[in-house]
């Protein structure tokens, strides 16, 4: 289904994974977008942006905005959302065996990252790590020598779709890439997730929101332009 000309596709948890396991299978490379209310406000005035969402293998509600929004103005109501922390986990759990790389994010949250992992699954093969503040060329680099085949890209929306976008080609064992924004800072603790509850009812954005400050900007634009223009689709 389309919101604002953004393709998402209106899978569960489980259903995105079998794709994945599909993708893994046929040979060719794919990336995956997660996008939330900010990326359709995005979508809306950089076309090359909304081409690369629209390219994706798989676009997946990360957040409650699209799938609200879907049951104002879409024409079939996204089931959920999948948050790209649990797509993550779920990767681990059950491509355990899959070769991955974590790019992006500070220096050293990554790392830490992939330690919380390594204790719930300790099996699980994460090949390589580097931080998002590295030159193109040598994260390239780093990723090829390390012959992942599942890239986890966090360089924060619209950074990394476009990376992902531009540099797929040149790392050719990489069969899927995905852009997961701030994931790495939830699942290292260097930022607090909300509790479970109120991720459930929809508003980890306003926990998050005090929880930093500076992320005004990008709340405004997921709350009040977001709806405003939801409204304006649905009323004018
Ligand atoms: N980041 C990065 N390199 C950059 C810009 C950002 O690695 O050049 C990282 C940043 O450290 C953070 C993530 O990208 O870990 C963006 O997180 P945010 O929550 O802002 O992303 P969103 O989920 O909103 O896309």
């Amino acid at each position: 289904m389309f919101l604002f000309g953004v393709r998402i596709d209106n899978l569960l948890i489980g259903e995105a994974l079998e794709k994945i396991e599909a993708f893994l299978r046929d040979g060719r490379q794919h990336y995956i977008v997660l996008p939330y209310a900010d990326f359709l406000v995005q979508a809306r005035k950089d076309a090359s942006f909304k081409k690369i969402l629209n390219g994706a293998g798989l676009s997946l509600s990360d957040g409650i905005g699209p799938v609200i929004a879907s049951h104002v103005i879409g024409e079939e109501n996204l089931r959920g959302r999948v948050m790209g922390v649990d797509l993550i986990w779920a990767i681990f759990e059950k491509l355990g065996s899959r070769k991955v790389f974590l790019f992006g994010a500070k220096e050293g949250v990554a790392q830490k990252a992939a330690q919380k992992v390594w204790q719930q699954e300790p099996s699980a093969r994460i090949v390589g790590i580097t931080n998002g503040y590295v030159n193109d060329k040598e994260a390239i680099d780093l990723i090829n020598r390390s012959e992942a085949e599942i890239l986890l890209v966090a360089l924060g929306m619209p950074k990394q779709e476009k990376w992902i976008y531009d540099n797929l080609k040149m790392m050719p064992s990489v069969k899927i890439a995905i852009g997961v924004g701030g994931a790495f800072d939830f699942i290292s603790g260097h930022a607090r997730r909300a509790p479970r509850v109120i991720q459930k009812i929809g508003l980890e954005w306003l926990w998050r929101l005090f929880a930093r400050p500076s992320r005004w900007r990008k709340t405004w634009r997921s709350i009040f332009v977001f709806s405003a223009a939801v409204l304006k689709e649905k009323f004018l």
